[in-house]
């Protein structure tokens, strides 16, 4: 007997009418992963089928089938989707969030902070998503990371995500511990190696040890925790990131298997020994210029929302940044008072700027990240920020894309950051040229992710609708 139903769907899906099809038509096509000119491809069509780029072509030989979502591209210039190598939704960009840094107790509890933030992870996914940005690693955080995942994974409206699980550290920060604490002091080898463990059963994408180093402290004896970390991260086909900020210390990580340097060395200019020891590792290197900056300008009342933000960001966050206009003065942090009596002018690190160039240049794979969720450095336009800010190390508008999309595909470790025919369609239609001038990449047209269409200007009146302050 035959099924009618059946072979009446199969017919229908082999007609030349795809539903599931989006075509974008007659565009200047940027493959970041080429030089230029070989980079731009104008008058040129793209086609996705599902959730994969089927075909990339000249307009005029790449035939668009009846049935498909048709976008007129002229005018518009078409990139991978962009990718943030280093964020955190535990935290939420506001005052709120670091307790061990700047105590708003008195204001606002952290426990109360951390359940509105887990709360607003819909949110979150969405500014994500509205500023061009379909997948981010999170570098580490509680164990409820891993639901934040799941929560991820089981949403459309939301970019790829990446995890590390709790930050096994060199130091204790008792502040964040409310029972699933992000950071857990590590002192030896053996306790790093049962932190592991725990943290390989859910899966991670990365291991994450977060390598303070104080004066007095023996850096061999650190090195040795960070190496059993990493034998036994590798030992579960898990790669090692590794914060460091100083040479010395970025080194011993390398000689300790890191495979993932997520911020700059910002306390001197880096040699030929780092250089050597990053390529025999294959190690990506995350910038993340602006977080610091980020800091000094919301701890002092002197933050300000770029353009991007006003339009990209969480409404609810963007309002928070304006608490210190009404705080009692009584209530505030010292060092909160104190930077508001006499607010700094942040720059970025001359040295880290120095230090990306000489990284570029050696051939060593720089992913764009922003730490977003750190206090000033909000989820989703700050990559605008951190973009702008790369280009003062002397990278073009190009280099600057391909570290947010090409090299974070590394990072993120799924077929994504480029526009080539089988990889996973997460697309972003801009209606400026990106290679002018990087603050185009915020001029977002459409966002594609994983083959779903979506308007930014809907996705943030969507979270707005839910609620402003
Ligand atoms: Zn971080």
């Amino acid at each position: 007997m035959i099924n009618w139903a059946l072979a009446a769907a199969l017919i229908l899906s082999a007609l030349p009418c795809r539903a599931d099809t989006i075509a974008i038509v007659g565009a200047t096509v940027i493959h970041p992963e080429r030089d230029l000119p070989a980079a731009v491809a104008p008058n040129s069509t793209v086609i996705i089928k599902g959730n994969r780029i089927e075909r990339v072509g000249p307009a005029s030989s790449t035939p668009v089938l009846k049935g498909a979502t048709r976008i007129d591209g002229r005018g518009k210039w078409v990139v991978p989707g962009l990718i943030d190598a280093h964020v955190h939704f535990f935290q939420s960009g506001n005052l709120y969030m670091r307790p061990d840094v700047a105590d708003f107790n008195a204001v606002v509890p952290y426990a109360k902070e951390v359940e509105r933030n887990k709360a607003r992870l819909d949110a979150t996914f969405k500014v994500w998503l509205a500023s061009g940005v379909t997948s981010v690693v999170d570098i580490g955080g509680p164990f409820w990371n891993f639901e934040m995942r799941d929560a991820a994974l089981a949403s459309a409206a939301a970019p790829r995500v990446a995890v590390a699980g709790p930050l096994i550290s060199m130091i204790e920060r008792a502040k964040l511990d409310l029972g699933d604490p992000p950071i857990i002091k590590i002192g030896s080898p053996d306790e790093a190696r049962a932190l592991v463990g725990r943290e390989l059963e859910r899966k991670p994408d990365f291991i994450k040890v977060w390598f303070i180093h104080q004066p007095g402290d023996e850096l061999a004896a650190q090195e040795a925790i960070v190496r059993a970390t990493g034998d036994a991260a590798h030992a579960g086909g898990v790669r090692l990131a590794v914060h460091a900020t100083e040479l010395v210390v970025a080194k011993a990580s390398l000689r300790a298997g890191a495979d993932f340097l997520v911020h700059s060395v910002e306390d001197e200019p880096i040699d030929d020994e780092f250089l050597a020891l990053a390529k025999k590792n294959r190690a990506l290197y995350c910038p993340t210029l602006f977080v610091v900056m980020g800091y000094r300008y919301a701890l002092s009342n002197t933050w300000q929302p770029t353009e991007a933000e006003r339009r990209l960001a969480d409404p609810q966050i963007l309002a928070a940044m304006r608490d210190l206009d009404q705080l009692p003065q009584d209530k505030l942090p010292e060092r909160v008072a104190k930077a508001m009596a006499n607010p700094p002018q942040p720059k970025p690190s001359p040295i880290a700027l120095q230090n990306l160039r000489k990284v570029w240049d050696a051939g060593i794979p720089v992913a764009m990240g922003t730490d977003a969720g750190n206090i000033g450095t909000l989820h989703g336009p700050s990559v605008f920020r951190e973009m702008q800010i790369m280009t003062q190390a002397g990278l073009t508008p190009l280099q600057v894309l391909r570290s947010a999309t090409t090299n974070g595909a590394k990072a993120v470790g799924q077929d994504v950051g480029s526009l080539r025919p089988g990889k996973l369609a997460d697309v972003v239609i801009l209606d400026a040229d990106p290679l002018a001038d990087v603050q185009n990449l915020s001029r977002i047209h459409r966002v594609i992710k994983d083959g779903k269409l979506f308007a930014p200007e809907e996705l943030i009146r969507s979270i707005s609708a839910k609620g402003g302050t």
